[in-house]
């Protein structure tokens, strides 16, 4: 870890953007006094520099989390916590424009993406599970009696415990109310661990969940670095859950430590997802959507439709449009309003990307748009379109996590879904075709977490989400959602 004494900062930061840690109710500097910095990714500049948590730190947080459990917030009742949560959503609302400009001067994307997506996204989704709060029900359930006598037996969900709470740096804000909204309307405690790489916006959320008035303690969030903080909280003895969204590489060292210590988790990883286009399709909505799919968010998301599976009768014409799609990308500043793309999130992910891009030369793939790094200031790399690929290619296998598309040619329906299955990965599918009851038939055979028909990436609070294979293990959101963040306990009254 790096100990920062500069204190130059972005002069673009809001003034009063919170940096420090929050624990059990407290802003407060990290034990050690140790920091990060945190840059700009347009500029490359120093955009804050924000406390790292020690161990110490998040045994603290940890403790308060767990006291709270025997405390105020055990005692609160369902619509009493739906009206916190309600009031985080509120809060949210009127600092959404704050919000949305945190989150681009911090992950390097378009301001009007988070204002469209990531900050009503995290308000609904508070809004939505504050209406669960009151209604975690059991059931009553009948069976054959104990040794003659009836028997009364119903079951309760309650909450799991301590969860600790792992996001990454794409989308911070969403997937911290993702995490904290489910877990909060069930009555559990959570230590949120935001990405180094964009605290920001996690920690502005902390301040309003305070003004919302959740008791100390409930929720502390520490940012850190990931094999520090965020090593020390998924490994501290008193947690009960870990819900982690990040890479497999960590996914797999959390499923690991989790395992050992017969510890809840959901795992929500990376994706490879295929995006289909039928012969019969509206080629100018399915090119449209396919774009969005590749190049939002500068194609940092994880269920980006990488893989562009089109019938060949319709090859040249995708292709074709595509490429316009990415020469029509505005990349520059992410707070001007004309800018569609922003940069990528630091040099490491650049530098990765670029390496893929590469790959995809050297493997014969040609280029029909993009192809390198953009001159300047900040990690930009050109919206970028692979066209004579195969499915078995680096770039149609590995995810790149990048504004780089795959564009392979089918010649029948089994062959698409056959390679749309090929892949390590099973987060996302996109399936673009007339024939609506056609596409119900090819979603039953696509191996992914959300097959969405005519449209991508159409997710809400209300529905399921996670992956299948190495995408990740577990739900989230919708009742999936407070299923995960609960244990059924069972109760049988002999009578
Ligand atoms: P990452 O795995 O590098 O980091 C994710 C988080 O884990 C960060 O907060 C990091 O600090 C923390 N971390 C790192 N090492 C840790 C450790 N030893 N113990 C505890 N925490 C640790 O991922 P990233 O680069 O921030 O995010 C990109 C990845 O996230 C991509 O693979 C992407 O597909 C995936 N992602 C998945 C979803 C989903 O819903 N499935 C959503 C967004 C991103």
């Amino acid at each position: 870890m790096t100990a920062v004494t500069e204190s130059r900062a972005d002069a673009r930061l809001p003034d009063g953007a919170a940096t420090s840690l929050f624990v059990a109710g407290e802003w407060r500097e990290a034990q050690g006094s140790n920091t990060f910095r945190d840059l700009n990714p347009a500029t490359e500049e120093l955009l804050a520099t924000v406390s790292a948590a020690s161990a110490a730190d998040v045994d603290d947080a940890v403790r308060a989390a767990r006291a709270q459990l025997d405390g105020e917030w055990a005692a609160m009742s369902g619509p009493a916590r739906g009206r916190v949560l309600n009031a985080i959503a509120d809060l949210i609302d009127r600092d959404a424009e704050l919000l949305a400009t945190l989150e681009a001067l911090d992950v390097g994307k378009p301001v009007g993406q988070p204002a469209m997506l990531d900050v009503p996204n995290a308000a609904a989704t508070f809004r939505h599970f504050a209406g669960w709060a009151d209604k975690i029900t059991g059931r009553s359930i009948p069976t054959a009696g104990y040794f003659g006598r009836p028997t009364h037996s119903y079951t309760v969900r309650e909450p799991v415990g301590v969860i600790a709470a792992i996001v990454p740096w794409n989308t911070p804000l969403m997937i911290a109310a993702w995490k904290l909204a489910p877990a909060l309307a069930t009555g559990n405690t959570v230590v949120v661990k935001p990405p180094e790489d964009a605290p920001l916006s996690i920690l502005h959320l902390a301040r309003l969940i305070e003004e919302a008035g959740v008791p100390a303690g409930v929720v502390s969030v520490l940012p850190g670095l990931g094999e520090v903080t965020g090593e020390a909280l998924i490994t501290h003895d008193d947690v009960d859950k870990i819900s982690f969204t990040g890479s497999p590489r960590v996914g797999r060292h959390i499923g690991v430590v989790a395992a050992e210590r017969f510890r809840r988790v959901t795992l929500e990883l990376g994706g490879k997802s295929p995006q289909i286009i039928l012969p019969d399709a509206d080629l100018e909505a399915a090119v449209n959507g396919t774009a969005m799919g590749l190049f939002f968010n500068q194609g940092e998301v994880c269920a980006a439709g990488t893989r562009v599976l089109v019938h060949r009768s319709l090859y040249t014409q995708v292709v074709d449009g595509l490429a316009q799609a990415a020469a029509a990308q505005v990349l520059g500043d992410p707070l001007d309003p004309a800018t569609t793309m922003g940069a990528l999130v630091n040099a490491r992910q650049r530098d990765s990307v670029l390496g893929y891009i590469e790959a995809g030369k050297r493997d014969g793939a040609s280029v029909a748009a993009g192809g390198a790094a953009r001159d300047g200031a900040g990690y930009f790399v050109q919206p970028t379109i692979f066209a004579d690929a195969t499915n078995d290619m680096t770039i149609a296998r590995e995810e790149i996590f990048g504004p780089v598309g795959t564009v392979i040619a089918y010649d029948d329906v089994d062959d698409a879904i056959r390679m749309a299955n090929d892949s390590a990965y099973g987060l996302a599918a996109s399936i673009w075709t007339r024939d609506v009851a056609y596409a119900h038939s090819l979603a039953g055979q696509v191996r992914a977490g959300a097959v969405w028909v005519n449209g991508w990436a159409a997710i809400d609070p209300a529905l399921p989400w996670g992956g299948m294979k190495t995408s990740g293990i577990g739900r989230e959101l919708g009742w999936s959602g407070i299923e995960a963040n609960t244990e059924e306990k069972v109760v049988t009254v002999v009578l």
